[in-house]
């Protein structure tokens, strides 16, 4: 963005944003929002996600769009363009571990002046939701609640880690003991019940083993 050194109304604080003046004047604003600024978002991150606080980047553009009113006359109007880039960690539901979720928003509302008129408004178009706009407006809150409702609704891997394959393949002791000797002692020690070990890092060999001894048709 280009910076005119006379101009100190580029600087927008967007937890007060002037937003009928953001349309009307066509201006642009940028900014990045950590989660540790959305309470309610944070929520949603698990305590054990390697990171907390995640940034998402978003943009605002006000405008001015010409809409038929109750008259009959076309009227200018005002609208706000928002987008919101970036990832949280969610709990999957699936293993119940973190995962990375990307978030990407892009809406568009029409700017009204009270609740009632917000309440009237007739939702013709879907891609337009309807604000009610204030002089001193919270973007802020706007682009959390944008987060929320992108929420997925059951969170999870697109494939989960290590787990589901161990539970798809019924783990049983007498499997495993087969499957120590094709996997060596790492993995006789995993089927043993001595695997959950943070320092034996290796489920791998585990599944592997899981896997020959349940075909029956792999040992030697
Ligand atoms: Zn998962």
């Amino acid at each position: 963005m280009t910076q005119h050194p006379g101009k100190p109304a580029g600087l927008v604080d967007p937890r007060e944003l002037d937003l009928f003046e953001f349309a009307r004047s066509g201006r642009q604003a940028a900014g990045t929002v950590r989660v540790s600024q959305l309470p309610r978002m944070l929520n949603e991150v698990p305590k054990e996600a390697p990171d907390r606080d995640t940034a998402f980047t978003w943009q605002a553009e006000g405008a001015m769009q010409p809409e038929l009113q109750d008259d009959g006359t076309e009227g200018p109007q005002p609208y706000l363009r928002l987008a919101i880039h970036g990832p949280a960690w969610l709990e999957c539901q699936r293993c119940l571990s973190p995962y990375e979720q990307a978030f990407n928003v892009d809406a568009t509302y029409r700017i009204v002046k009270t609740e009632e008129e917000a309440e009237e408004f007739p939702l013709d178009e879907d891609e337009v939701d309807v604000i009610v706009g204030s002089r001193q407006f919270d973007l802020v809150d706007l682009i959390e609640e944008e987060l929320l409702l992108s929420l997925p609704l059951v969170p999870k891997h697109d494939v989960c880690p290590e787990v589901h394959e161990s539970l798809s393949s019924g783990a049983s002791g007498q499997e495993g003991e087969d499957a120590a000797k094709v996997e060596g002692e790492d993995a006789a020690k995993g089927e043993a019940g001595e695997g959950e070990e943070p320092k034996r890092p290796n489920p791998f060999a585990v599944l592997e083993g899981l896997k020959s001894g349940g075909s029956g048709g792999k040992k030697h």
